[in-house]
């Protein structure tokens, strides 16, 4: 047997003797992944407890900081089987997906061993203060600002759109140390506890009244000088890098994105005949035209994962993957929501609508956030006609 098959067979029988049942194919159970440990109760901890143990909540980081070791091909497998038996992740969020690579990259062996292992034990909640009211597609426009005060740095200013900021325990942050020199150079990512007196978080309600969104305003906020991550003006490179990480978890996530159906399920439900065929030949078009888009892009992404290095997180691309795969999303939610007609349009009112219904509409309302988050298309677009097509400037 090879060592992948014996991996395969040993990683099964793990997950089949340790995830708990009752959190298998369960909706609210996934969506506990999202917290961290004090957030969580029951088996949701216990699977998160157990997953952090083997270091299976980030499958290939080091081990020493708490990871899996893992090779590209053995976290395959890892996810395969985990599909399998619909286990939920152990832990998702922003510690995984952006600062923790950013920290394992280009942080200091004290900042790995201090801030690393608060995120493959599911401990430690980070959000992200890089936009602000005048710095979104301009990001370099930043005007948070962070003054040298020898032993730490004194943040003052205020950070917008920040998601989860109300139940963070730590911020990345980018800040202006020159304001001399060109934008991109005057630049400093630093980390802070969100519980410095300094810090305040206001929820921004939305209309859908909920609110995943805070402002965050800096009053002399402490940071320390050790939670200086590269060089003073040099933040620029290591949020860009960053960024990267994001729009590769955001362009990543397949065309359902949180949703138990596709678009082709939906169409059975809501378009077809008694004998499950389609009648309308352009909606058939359409979908056939999704399917193999959807294909192509999930084959595309693999491709560009297989020959990333050490299945390390690529460079531009990372654009041309936030880019198709959001508005491939998009277009899914929209198809399905244009193919349930009336049923498509209700939020709350679950005497009308059934459960999934309610599920399909508020997706498509979220999967056009997933245009505008960790950069808008338009900005993507800019990025892979300038460093992947290398066109000139217009
Ligand atoms: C779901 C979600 C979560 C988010 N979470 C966070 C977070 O945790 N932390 C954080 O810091 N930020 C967060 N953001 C903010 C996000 O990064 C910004 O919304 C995004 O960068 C766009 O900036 P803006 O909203 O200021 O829009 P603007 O920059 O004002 O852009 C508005 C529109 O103008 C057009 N436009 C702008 N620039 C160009 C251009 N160069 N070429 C052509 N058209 C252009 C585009 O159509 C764009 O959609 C989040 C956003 C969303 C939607």
């Amino acid at each position: 047997m090879s060592d992948l098959n014996k991996f395969r067979e040993d990683t099964r029988a793990w997950l089949d003797a340790n995830c708990p049942a009752s959190i298998r194919a369960n909706k609210e159970a996934a969506a506990e992944s999202q917290f961290t440990k004090k957030r969580r109760s029951g088996d949701s901890v216990v699977w998160l407890e157990r997953m952090a143990e083997k270091g299976w909540v980030a499958p290939t980081w080091p081990r020493e900081y708490g990871g899996g070791g893992l090779s590209a091909e053995e976290a395959g497998i890892l996810r395969e089987e985990m599909r399998r038996i619909k286990a939920p992740p152990p832990y998702m969020g922003m510690g995984l997906t952006m600062i923790g690579p950013t920290l394992l990259e280009f942080g200091t062996e004290d900042q790995k061993q201090r801030h690393i292992p608060g995120i493959t034990s599911g401990e430690v909640h980070w959000c992200q203060g890089y936009s602000e009211p005048n710095a979104g597609s301009d990001l370099a426009n930043l005007q948070t600002r962070a003054e040298d005060q020898g032993d730490h740095f004194l943040v003052n200013g205020s950070k917008i759109w920040t998601s989860g900021a109300m139940y963070a325990d730590w911020m990345f942050c980018l800040t202006r140390t020159d304001s001399s020199v060109q934008k991109q150079k005057g630049i400093t990512f630093l980390l802070f506890p969100m519980d410095d007196p300094g810090v305040t978080v206001k929820p921004i309600r939305l209309i859908s009244g909920e609110s995943p969104f805070c402002q965050v305003f800096f009053d002399n906020v402490k940071a320390r000088k050790d939670d200086l991550v590269g060089k003073v003006n040099e933040g620029w490179t290591v949020g860009k890098r960053l960024l990267q990480h994001e729009r590769n978890s955001i362009g990543g996530g397949g065309t359902r994105m949180g949703l138990s159906v596709g678009v082709v399920d939906v169409a059975r439900q809501y378009r077809a005949d008694d004998e499950g065929r389609i009648e309308d030949p352009l909606l058939r078009q359409q979908l056939i035209q999704h399917q193999i888009n959807s294909q192509a892009f999930a084959l595309t992404n693999k491709r560009i994962m297989d020959e990333a290095m050490n299945g390390q997180t690529p460079g531009f691309t990372t654009s041309m993957l936030k880019y198709y795969g959001s508005e491939l999303t998009k277009a899914s939610s929209e198809m399905m929501v244009s193919m349930m007609g009336p049923q498509g349009l209700g939020r709350e009112d679950p005497e009308h609508y059934s459960n999934q219904e309610l599920e399909i509409t508020r997706a498509w309302l979220f999967h056009k956030a997933l245009t505008i988050a960790g950069g808008c298309s338009e900005v993507q677009l800019d990025i892979i006609s300038k460093r992947i097509l290398e066109l000139p400037p217009y």
